[in-house]
Parts: structure tokens; C-alpha cells; sequence
């Protein structure tokens, strides 16, 4: 009799869950037994918060497919909770097996611990330090007092906003950013030490210029060695080793646009004023065609309104007062009249009013009015399709037809046959180019939410962190 009181006493204690030691094994997995993420056995946290631990982990797992197993153990004997997450991790699989995006959070009570295990695919949203961090400051004041409800929470809600949020993560990793700042700078600049004047050298045959250089047929933006040694190569190199000890992303950024807009100005500047060099020699024409061909600075405004939207319209006014400045006459001096469009074609060739009717060159006829003599100023118009014929050299010669003649395939290359046709003189030529091979991009989709009865078949590599309290 004393026997079966003992048996059904002792039956009744393993029914409500006396605190046993548990091993990989004999851990109940709730995702199977009913879809819970939460393994609970010794009742250790209330029926309350394991509810709202699982509405917010199913939540976490539709948003991001990443699996939390959460484990709360009186104890795991004498094993380490490092070696039996990782059992259990990979004895369960938590975490979808192409992406390895698992967590194991383990709780020990008699070793007063808590683990953080993860797998493959979350040690860069959660890196050691981040779990570290969780665990000290949202669950381990929790643990100490004994409310282990609160700290479960705590740290699973932390781990949802970090795993759910890419700016909270970037706001908790802050200290260490500043750092790659410094470092980041202090590179370029050795960096550029080094390499600078290899690009100074590489650029010395005719990337810089002696003067404004009135002495070659057209006027150029280019600056002076001088100058590129100072704008180009110190100013830099200061500018990054003054930032290298400053450790502030936005001063960095700040000073980066705040030089291309001042390299950007200056070339600005540098070009109106070569242009204006040339003007007082009377070469209207040439200058109005290096002022067009300098004015990509213009796409600049988009990244930099201030002040490049500002002056768009200045200097479009300025190109426009040169082509029409009236010219001097070769031939007696008198001041020139242009011609209106209507009245100029007399004087333009069959080829300039063709190209003039394809838009693919604008002319500009200049009379003057004293001794007849008559100046023909040409603009191509870059923007069209045509270029000029090889045969007549009317701008008229443009791309008629491509025909694939060999198909590219991600094995060989292709064959492409052009042919391009003067639409002046009906000149015709062909040629072929090489089609590059095909790459492929193996990318594969997976489908996303919750899982269902099991966990996904992830991996982990050990990584993690444990606290202790
Ligand atoms: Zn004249
Ligand atoms: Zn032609």
C-alpha cells in the first residue's frame, strides 16, 4: 500500500512536470506536437507569455522566414548549454535549410543561463556581440529578479526589431560604424598617396594644360600641372586625413559633395573664362562649339541644384550671344549680318540643306552687307542618329539594319551583321561584330511564411552568444 501511495505520488509529479534533467533527446519539440516555437516543459514561463512569445515569432517567421526555437530547461545536467543548443539545433533544424536563418534561444535555470544559438544565415543580422548585447541589457536584470517571463520577452522582441528592421539594427551598431569611418578615410588617403602620382604621370602627355593655350585651334578646359597637384592630389589627401581623425560619416559626405561641387564650379568658371579668351580673337563659332561641347556639367544639377540649376539658363544664354555676336568680315572688316532660315538656303550647298533638313547640322550664313562676302558657320547636332558619310561626308549615315546572324548562346559568342546607309548618296556598308556569350545568374526563389509542423531543416556553425547572471 505505501508503495502504490508512493508510485501515484510520484506519477502525479511527473504529470505536472517535476523539474528533470533534460537531454537532447528527450526535449519536447512543440513545432511538431503543436505547432508552438516555444518548448516549455518545466513550466518555468507562464501559458500567457509563451502565447505572446509565438504570435510574435509566427510573425517574424512570415516576414522574414526566419525560425526562433525558444527552450526553457530547468537542466541540461552536466552539459555545456553551447554543446546541447548545437545538438539540439541541428537535431531539430531550425531555420529553412537553403538559407540556414535559425535561432536556438536556451534557457537554463540551474546554470542560471542563457544561450543564443544561431545559425549560418543570421550570423550577420545577429553577430555574437549584437546577442551578447540583448542578453546583458533586455533579459539578464529580468533573470536576476527572477522574472523570467520579462526577460524572455524582452530579448524576443529585441531580436524581432533587429531582425525585422535594418535601420534599428544599423542604430544598435552605430559605435562600430564610426570606427570603419576613420579607417575608411585614413585608407583612401594612403591610398591616393600612393597612387596619385601614378595618375599624374599616366596623364602627363596631354591631360594638362601650359596656359590657355591661344596657340591651337580650339580653346580646351584642361588645368595646368600645378593646379592638378593642388586641386587633384592635396587637397584630397588633406581633406581625408583631416577626416580620418574626425570619425563622422556625415562630415565625410559633406566634405566629398562639398569638393565636386567646388571642382565642379571651378571647372565651370575655367570654361567660360577660356571661352572668353578666345572671343576677344573674334572666333565666335569655335567658342560657341567648346562651350556646347563643355556643358555635360549641366547633369550635375540633378545631384547638385545648388547652384548648378541656377546657372543652366545663364549660361545657355551666354552660348546663344556668342553664336549670334555679330562677326567682323575677313574680307573689309564691316560688321556681318546672319541670315534668317528662311533666306540663307540660297547659299548653303544641296548637302547642307539636306543635312539642314535631317537636323543633323545647323548653318549659319553670315552676309555682309558691304562687299558680299558670305561666311558658312557649321554646328553638328549630336543628338541625332547620323554621323558623317565615310564617301561624301554629308551627315547623313546612319544605321539601316542589324540582323543577329549567329545567335549568343552561354556557351559561345554571337555574330551581329550592321549595315549603314548614307541617306544622301545611298553609300552602303556592312560589317559584322562579336555578340558576347550569355551569362547566367543562378538565383533561386524561395516561398516565405510560416512553416507549419516542423522547423525548416537549418544549419549553424556554432555561433552565438550565452550570458550568464
Ligand atoms: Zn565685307
Ligand atoms: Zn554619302
Amino acid at each position: 500500500m505505501k508503495k502504490t501511495i508512493l508510485l501515484i505520488f510520484l506519477l502525479s509529479l511527473a504529470a505536472k512536470g517535476w523539474p528533470q534533467s533534460y537531454t537532447v533527446d528527450s526535449v519536447p519539440n512543440t513545432k511538431i506536437i503543436n505547432n508552438s516555437y516555444v518548448s516549455n516543459p518545466d513550466a518555468l514561463i507562464t501559458p500567457g507569455a509563451v502565447a505572446q512569445i509565438d504570435q510574435l515569432l509566427a510573425s517574424l517567421e512570415q516576414q522574414t522566414t526566419a525560425q526562433v526555437a525558444v527552450v526553457v530547461l530547468h537542466s541540461i545536467g552536466e552539459n555545456t548549454p553551447e554543446d546541447f543548443a548545437q545538438a539540439l539545433f541541428v537535431k531539430w533544424g531550425i531555420g529553412r535549410a537553403n538559407k540556414d536563418n535559425g535561432l536556438l534561444i536556451l534557457f537554463v535555470e540551474d546554470q542560471r543561463t542563457v544561450r543564443f544559438h544561431t545559425g549560418f544565415g543570421l550570423e550577420g543580422a545577429l553577430p555574437d556581440a549584437i546577442c551578447k548585447r540583448i542578453q546583458i541589457q533586455k533579459m539578464v536584470p529580468a533573470f536576476k529578479e527572477g522574472n523570467t517571463d520579462a526577460g524572455m520577452l524582452a530579448g524576443i522582441e529585441e531580436v524581432f526589431k533587429i531582425l525585422t528592421d535594418p535601420a534599428y539594427t544599423d542604430e544598435l551598431r552605430e559605435p562600430d560604424k564610426t570606427s570603419d569611418a576613420s579607417s575608411l578615410t585614413f585608407f583612401f588617403a594612403m591610398g591616393w598617396f600612393i597612387v596619385g602620382p601614378f595618375v599624374f604621370f599616366m596623364k602627363r602627355k596631354s591631360g594638362y594644360s601650359n596656359s590657355i593655350q591661344t596657340s591651337s585651334d580650339k580653346p580646351n578646359s584642361k588645368i595646368s600641372k600645378g593646379q592638378w597637384w593642388l586641386l587633384c592630389y592635396l587637397l584630397p589627401l588633406g581633406l581625408a586625413t583631416f577626416l580620418s581623425f574626425n570619425n563622422d560619416w556625415v562630415l565625410i559626405a559633406l566634405s566629398f559633395y562639398g569638393y565636386f561641387i567646388f571642382m565642379a564650379l571651378l571647372k565651370y568658371l575655367r570654361v567660360l573664362s577660356r571661352g572668353n579668351a578666345w572671343l576677344k580673337k573674334g572666333l565666335y563659332s569655335t567658342v560657341y562649339t567648346f562651350y556646347k561641347e563643355n556643358s555635360k556639367w549641366m547633369g550635375l544639377a540633378i545631384l547638385f541644384p545648388i547652384p548648378f540649376a541656377f546657372l543652366i539658363r545663364p549660361y545657355k544664354r551666354k552660348m546663344q550671344a556668342v553664336r549670334e555676336h555679330p562677326r567682323d568680315c575677313h574680307q573689309c572688316g564691316t560688321k556681318m549680318n546672319r541670315l534668317s532660315e528662311a533666306t540663307e538656303d540660297k547659299y548653303l550647298s544641296k548637302e547642307y540643306q539636306f543635312e539642314e533638313n535631317l537636323k543633323s547640322v545647323d548653318y549659319d550664313v553670315w552676309l555682309c552687307a558691304a562687299c558680299g562676302s558670305v561666311s558658312v558657320e557649321q554646328y553638328v547636332n549630336e543628338r541625332t542618329k547620323y554621323a558623317a558619310c565615310p564617301k561624301c561626308k554629308t551627315y547623313a549615315f546612319y544605321t539601316e539594319r542589324t540582323t543577329t546572324l549567329v545567335h549568343a548562346t552561354t556557351s559561345s559568342t554571337g555574330e551581329e551583321e550592321i549595315i549603314k546607309r548614307c541617306k544622301y548618296c545611298n553609300n552602303r556598308e556592312r560589317t559584322t561584330i562579336t555578340i558576347p556569350m550569355i551569362s547566367t545568374s543562378s538565383d533561386s526563389s524561395s516561398s516565405s511564411g510560416d512553416s507549419g509542423g516542423s522547423y525548416g531543416g537549418g544549419d549553424s556553425g556554432g555561433g552565438g552568444a550565452s550570458s550568464s547572471w
